[in-house]
């Protein structure tokens, strides 16, 4: 017999996932994604993309992320913009790794305003700087699928190689140890007063990201799905 399918097709209100580097917000932003068939916007991963190209904006974001530091916010907000505009974000979707400053998340709440889409789920998902350091410097990405491992807390089978697709497992080069501490400072700085923002405004689920990834899921999922219940007006 086939496997039920699980998938609960769409999302009302847009997700938004935060928290520090390493918290898991991508691994978790591509499970929600799978699940409620919405698309999973990291924008750290279209800075990637674009650098794989070798466009202009990549060459820029290269220079900017090798740092540690946090690309302008008017080009962020301009990649967003077109992001959500198109067709397929006209309902719900997953945001990961953005807004990162007080700027961006006021720009997006202005295009979700001219846009007249309901009030986003905010998460932030916690992690203390120890266990960050852990996963950021253990992380290893597959070149081909994205596939995220970890080599201390969820090694591929062949080392270096992804179970999925055999692509070649690669460190990001921003999980340097010197370049996740100014990361990690750029969070605090820049980061850490969009809780402050949000919170005056609505409410932040907060969630323990040290947590199994399939928990961490599970504990995602019913909050969305009970905030989603509650509608859009906290
Ligand atoms: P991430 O994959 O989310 O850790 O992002 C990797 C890097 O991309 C960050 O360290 C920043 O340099 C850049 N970046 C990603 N998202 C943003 C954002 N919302 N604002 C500014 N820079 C960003």
């Amino acid at each position: 017999m086939a496997a039920p399918d699980r998938t609960v097709k769409g999302l009302r209100r847009p997700v938004i996932l935060m928290g520090p580097p390493g918290a898991g917000k991508g691994t978790q932003a591509k499970q929600l994604a799978e699940r409620y068939g919405v698309p999973h916007i990291s924008t750290g991963d279209m800075f990637r993309e674009h650098v794989r190209r070798g466009t202009e904006l990549g060459l820029k974001a290269k220079a900017v992320m090798d740092r540690g530091e946090l690309v302008p916010d008017e080009i962020v907000v301009a990649m967003i913009e077109e992001r959500i505009g198109r067709p397929d974000c006209a309902v719900g979707f997953v945001l990961d790794g953005f807004p990162r400053t007080v700027p961006q998340a006021i720009s997006l709440d202005e295009l979700f305003g001219r846009a007249g889409r309901p009030e986003p789920v905010v998460v932030r998902i916690e992690l203390d700087p120890a266990a960050v350091l852990r996963r950021l410097t253990g992380r290893r990405v597959c070149k081909v699928g994205g596939e995220i491992y970890n080599i201390y807390d969820h090694p591929p089978k062949t080392p270096d190689c992804c179970d999925k697709d055999g692509g070649e497992l690669v460190q990001r080069d921003d999980d340097r140890v010197d370049v996740i501490q100014d990361r990690l400072a750029a969070y605090r700085e820049h980061t850490e007063p969009v809780f402050e923002y949000y919170r005056r405004r609505r409410a932040v689920v907060e969630l323990d990201g040290s947590a199994s990834p399939q928990a961490v899921t599970r504990t995602l999922v019913e909050t969305i799905d009970r905030e989603e219940a509650r509608g859009s007006h906290l």
